[in-house]
């Protein structure tokens, strides 16, 4: 993996680094349609039907053939087609059928005419323009043809998922089991949440927005809770996370600081490395192998932890749990202030965009300091600010990136 001189891996190396070694390690099963809702496909789903099933009125209004129609001369209507049920008997000459939104068109038929453009005199039918070929039917397998590829496999389940399958009749699907994550936090100054706090402690907050990115894409989440910065307590929960989950993800304790044993106890477990990035925030970060479980270990810093998840673990885990992963959307907008910025790093500054008088434009939170917690929550985007650049004057194009899925 390519460390450039100053000694710091940039992200894209590092992502594609660790996205190379991974492969997805969730079983399939079929489960019923209902029951699948936030899964992952474990195959491509072709659609069984040609959707609609049969050709059908897209109006309220008259099947006609073009044959009969001469201009100003009344159509006799033969009878009715609704919905579920379909015109019955002759179609003499001459003649139209009343017929609904939804229901087929009787055999023959080349035009519906909305009601709208027509005038009824009891059942003398007057057309009012004469008809396009082919308006307003909707034609069998218009939709979704026979054998198509509906969802290719990889795709998360929605809600809007959900009706399409039902619309084909697919009645259970073939998914992937969760992917199963335990995290914990590490650091003897935390406390969870409901305790009191000594002088010194802090409240745990990184593991709070660990637990709701996972339940977000869709994982099942170990929590083992805070762990102090005690080798044989640390131990202990590495062997347990490694023993019951696919993934371990830990934040703190990654750092070089003197109550890091992670290293040291990571050497002696499994295969991990430990990689200085090119971000800001968010530079240290663990990546590797502990004999089953893959581990991911965040900075402590909250805003890091956020970040690194972000932009590293979350399409890891994807690839883990056999989802497709799309990038983030990035767009372009106006610094509508100066942006503090040095040169060797990517930032990803928490800002606020809006819709300016000249396009989109975008603010900083204010401090960028990565244990400002607060500006994640008033930030709707990062502005990714190249490596190179410096300081960013106020009226410059600067990338964005909005906060989609996770962060929002
Ligand atoms: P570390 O990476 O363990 O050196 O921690 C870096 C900074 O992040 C320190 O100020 C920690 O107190 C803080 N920190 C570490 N873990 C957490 C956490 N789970 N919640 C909030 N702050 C944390
Ligand atoms: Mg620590």
């Amino acid at each position: 993996m390519g460390f450039d001189t100053s000694g710091l891996l940039p992200l894209s190396d590092a992502l594609q680094g660790m996205l190379e070694q991974l492969a997805c390690c969730c079983d399939s099963e079929q489960l019923p349609l209902p029951e699948a809702l936030g899964r992952v496909l474990a195959s491509d789903i072709a659609s069984p039907l040609a959707v609609p099933p049969f050709d059908n009125s897209a109006m309220d209004g008259y099947a006609v053939r073009l044959s009969d129609l001469t201009a100003g001369t009344p159509l006799i209507m033969a009878g009715k087609a609704f919905a579920g049920q379909p015109y019955q008997g002759e179609w003499p000459a001459g003649h139209c059928v009343r017929i609904m939104t939804g229901a087929p068109v009787p055999a023959g038929t080349d035009a519906v005419v909305m009601q709208e453009e027509t005038q009824a005199d009891g059942d003398r039918i007057t057309f009012l323009a004469q008809p396009e070929p082919g308006q307003n039917i909707r034609r069998a397998g218009s939709d979704i043809g026979k054998g198509a590829c509906v969802l290719p496999a990889g795709t998360r389940l929605t809600p809007r998922e959900m009706p399409l399958l039902a619309s084909l009749g697919v009645a259970t699907v073939p998914v992937r089991r969760p992917l199963k994550v335990a995290i914990f936090s590490t650091g003897d100054e935390l406390k969870p949440v409901g305790t009191p706090l000594a002088h010194g402690d802090i409240y745990d907050s990184n593991r709070y927005g660990v637990r709701a990115m996972l339940a977000r894409m869709g994982c099942d989440c170990l929590d083992l809770g805070i762990i102090p910065d005690d080798p044989a307590q640390l131990r202990a929960a590495f062997i347990r996370a490694d023993e019951e989950a696919d993934v371990l993800i830990t934040t703190g304790g990654v750092s070089v600081g003197e109550a890091d044993f992670t290293k040291q106890l990571l050497d002696e477990l499994g295969e991990i490395g430990f990689w200085k990035l090119a971000i800001k925030p968010g530079k240290p970060f663990a990546f590797g192998r502990l004999p089953r479980a893959w581990f991911f270990g965040l900075p402590g810093n909250p805003v890091s932890a956020m970040v690194t998840f972000d932009q590293l673990v979350q399409p890891a885990l994807a690839k883990l749990a056999g989802q497709r992963f799309e990038r983030p959307l990035q767009l372009q907008a106006i610094a509508a202030e100066p942006l503090k910025k040095s040169p060797g790093r990517l930032d990803f500054q928490r800002g606020i965009m809006s819709q300016g008088p000249n396009g989109l434009e975008v603010r900083s939170t204010g401090s960028q300091d990565s244990a400002v917690f607060s500006s994640l929550s008033r930030a709707n985007c990062y502005i990714v600010l190249e490596r190179e650049r410096g300081r960013v004057a106020a009226g410059e194009t600067v990338t964005v990136e909005p906060f989609g899925g996770l962060l929002l």
